[in-house]
């Protein structure tokens, strides 16, 4: 009942007791083995239980132990995220960018966040300065949908190297209409060659419409409720 137990690795494991957490809750402690084990994951999780490390940590682990990628470009200047993580708003996107930041401090895994509603050369320390860690693909983007379909549209991301997709508050973003432009990203990950990417959607509710998504996006998945 320690991270320890779970299979992290050092680099991971430092920064977890650096940010004082001592015992994974429960959504950590069933989450994190199943995505380690390779299996896709569908988790319902409300704010608080801890999601954003359940969903982070595998994939820093994941994205730390990936080989560099041959990077075949796309265009001059192109991000190539290994691991993607797509939420509703600037504010969650913000939250996650920081706490993913965090978790990969000397990991040498990198992060960059993109959000719609400001011109993307006023996003923190600009965008394009974090996508440009990006271009070495070693990197997680953290991105709202609409603002990624746009920046994918303008070849500075290509999803081709994804071999991690989190959905986080996935109800929220269908509630907000992002379901059109949250297709259209995960089939440009369906695109050849069709490389093998895991996915975890997360959700506080289990509506229809988020359980069609989950049949669409995620093979062979196991369906976590806590
Ligand atoms: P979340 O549900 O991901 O928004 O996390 C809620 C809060 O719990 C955040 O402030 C986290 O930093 C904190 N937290 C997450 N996991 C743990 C843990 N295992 N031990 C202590 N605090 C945690």
């Amino acid at each position: 009942n320690t991270f320890a137990e779970i299979d992290l690795g050092d680099g991971l494991n430092e920064n977890i007791r650096r940010c004082n957490y001592v015992k994974p809750t429960p959504v950590q402690r069933h989450a994190i083995p199943i995505v380690i084990a390779g299996r896709d994951l569908m988790a319902c999780a409300q704010t608080g239980s801890g999601k954003t490390a359940a969903f982070c940590f595998p994939i820093i682990r994941g994205v730390m132990s990936n080989q560099l990628p041959k990077l075949t470009p796309c265009g001059a200047r192109t991000a190539y995220p290994l691991a993607l993580i797509l939420s509703p708003t600037r504010e969650l996107s913000c939250q996650i960018y920081e706490e993913a930041k965090k978790f990969s401090f000397q990991t040498g895994v990198k992060v960059a966040v993109a959000y719609g509603g400001a011109p993307i050369n006023q996003q923190g320390f600009s965008i394009h300065q974090k996508l440009r860690d990006l271009e070495r693909g070693v990197g997680i983007l953290v991105a709202t949908p609409g603002r990624l379909v746009d920046l994918i549209e303008r070849a500075r991301v290509s999803l081709r190297m994804i071999k991690y997709l989190a959905l986080d508050e996935a109800d929220r973003m269908l509630d907000m209409g992002f379901e059109p432009q949250i297709r259209k990203i995960v089939e440009q990950m369906d695109m050849p060659p069709p490389g093998v990417r895991q996915t975890m959607l997360f959700s506080a509710t289990f509506p229809n419409e988020i359980q069609r998504l989950a049949s669409d996006f995620l093979s062979n998945y196991i369906f976590l409720a806590v």
